[in-house]
């Protein structure tokens, strides 16, 4: 399934859809999470909280999105977070100049290149205004966070451009009041705000967007995690280096062959691989890709994007870098406040290596990924868990008892499980229905249903059928749901 087939998913379920879109002036890049969207999300960021945070015994916080000027002073965004722009000087239409230098001459052009070095590329391609053809102007900055006042004098502050910064700005009262021991990782889901130039394709480039980002703060001096290891050893990553070669190995052998620097950061890669594997992309279709030195951020010593193949080409879902000591030092610095803490009697201002995780284009490639044809149905084959809903509830008829001892079982339900009531159309239709939005359970309540206390299960992806009694429902949906 393309594209264009998981959007028209999407709207006419009520997975997502545009924000404000009853207006015309509705801007681009914002959309809204229906109810079915919300469940999906929900499970999967209980499935990141599973299997990431608290296997780990990480911590989380949630953090306030408006954070003070002084925060984008220390973590460099005031200055730096900024996008090279032209402007047509006909007609005022607005182009990102790498992205536009990308697209016409099919080359992929580093964003950190110097102003001068865009207007060199414009110049030498001869790139003109795409609806005007008039000439461009030379490329100017523009800063990607969205400033809000506060109060009545609008004091000077932003909107969070990642969620991350809200943990280090944190953490000087996160390692006294929970007692921290290096090394620990805080957590933190939430929303993030770019203004991006040209938000588009849906979920995978939003100007407001879900971030769940966790950052590792460590000891460099004493960087321990061989117990930890020996759960992801065996792990296979595929690692893309920059000469272009796929490596693919065990989480062990890349460390022994020196492609993967230590332990500490094949671990990590390894519980992201894991992550994605048990919520449905496949080894096949997805790879770390070591950033080279030019796309990195100049503090960081490593960087990895794991980055899943759609139909869309490749997507970036998690950004994984070393970001060393960069961050306390940063806001050390402009705050004044100490912020190095002791580890077995060290003084030492912890490192960080970070986990950032985009969580709208994650749901949209395991959808992509999961989403079929199977003979004549459309099946969303969601992993267990991650289904928007987990059991669907058909009375075979609208006569007799059957709707009061369907409500019932539907009532008895509905509190541990995410379960829908369908009793319109016929049982083929409702079938088909579920099918397309992921429900791997229906159960079908029919007349012999009352006289013997019995139902129908019927799952999506065999779609076998088994006779049930009803004490026994609550058991078949946790069997499936633990396996
Ligand atoms: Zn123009």
């Amino acid at each position: 399934m393309n594209y264009d087939d998981i959007q028209k998913l999407f709207l006419e379920k009520g997975f997502f859809f545009p924000s404000s879109e009853i207006y015309s002036d509705a801007p681009a890049g914002f959309w809204d999470y229906g109810p079915l969207g919300v469940n999906f999300k929900n499970k999967f960021i209980e499935s990141w909280r599973k299997n990431i945070v608290r296997r780990d015994s990480m911590i989380e916080i949630d953090g306030s999105q408006i954070l003070s000027k002084n925060v984008f002073v220390a973590s460099g965004h005031l200055d730096n977070f900024s996008d090279p722009i032209v402007r047509c000087n006909e007609c005022n239409s607005v182009y990102r100049a790498d992205r536009m230098i990308t697209d016409i001459s099919g080359d992929m052009i580093s964003e950190k290149l110097s102003d001068a070095e865009y207007d060199e590329k414009i110049k030498s391609l001869d790139i003109k205004c795409l609806k005007c053809k008039n000439s461009l102007s030379s490329v100017s900055r523009f800063n990607m966070m969205y400033d809000v006042g506060i109060g009545p004098k609008g004091d000077a502050s932003y909107l969070r451009p990642e969620t991350c910064q809200n943990i280090f700005v944190d953490f000087l009262r996160l390692s006294k009041t929970m007692r921290i021991k290096l090394p620990i990782g805080i957590a933190q889901f939430g929303k993030s705000f770019r203004n991006e130039i040209s938000p588009r394709q849906s979920l995978l480039r939003l100007r407001e967007f879900y971030q769940a980002e966790i950052e590792v703060f460590y000891n460099p001096n004493n960087v321990d995690v061989l117990d930890e290891f020996s759960t992801v050893s065996d792990c296979i990553l595929n690692i893309h280096n920059s000469d272009d070669e796929i490596i693919t190995a065990t989480c062990n052998e890349l460390v022994n062959r020196g492609v993967l620097p230590n332990k500490f950061i094949a671990y990590y890669l390894g519980l992201v691989q894991q992550f994605y594997t048990r919520n449905g992309l496949s080894l096949e279709k997805t790879r770390f890709r070591i950033l080279p030195d030019d796309d990195r951020a100049f503090y960081a010593t490593h960087s990895f994007d794991f980055e899943v193949l759609t139909s869309v080409g490749w997507l970036e879902l998690v950004a994984c870098n070393n970001r060393t000591d960069y961050d306390l030092s940063r806001h050390q610095k402009i705050s004044g406040k100490d912020l190095q803490i002791l580890d077995n009697e060290e003084k030492v201002l912890p490192h960080v290596f970070e986990i950032s995780m985009g969580v709208d284009r994650s749901l949209y490639s395991i959808v992509e990924e999961s989403y079929h044809k199977d003979g004549d149905r459309l099946l969303l084959s969601l992993k267990p868990g991650l289904s928007p809903f987990d059991v669907a509830i058909f009375p075979l008829s609208n006569k007799n008892d059957l709707p009061s001892f369907s409500k019932q079982i539907f009532n008895d339900l509905k509190l541990d499980f995410q379960s829908f009531y369908d009793s319109s159309g016929s049982i083929g239709r409702r079938y088909r229905r579920q099918d397309e939005i992921g429900t791997p359970m229906c159960i079908t309540i029919d007349f012999d249903s009352i006289e013997n206390n019995d139902v129908t299960i019927r799952y999506r992806d065999s779609m076998d059928q088994i006779r049930v009694p009803v004490s026994e429902i609550k058991n078949k949906l946790l069997e499936y749901y633990n396996n």
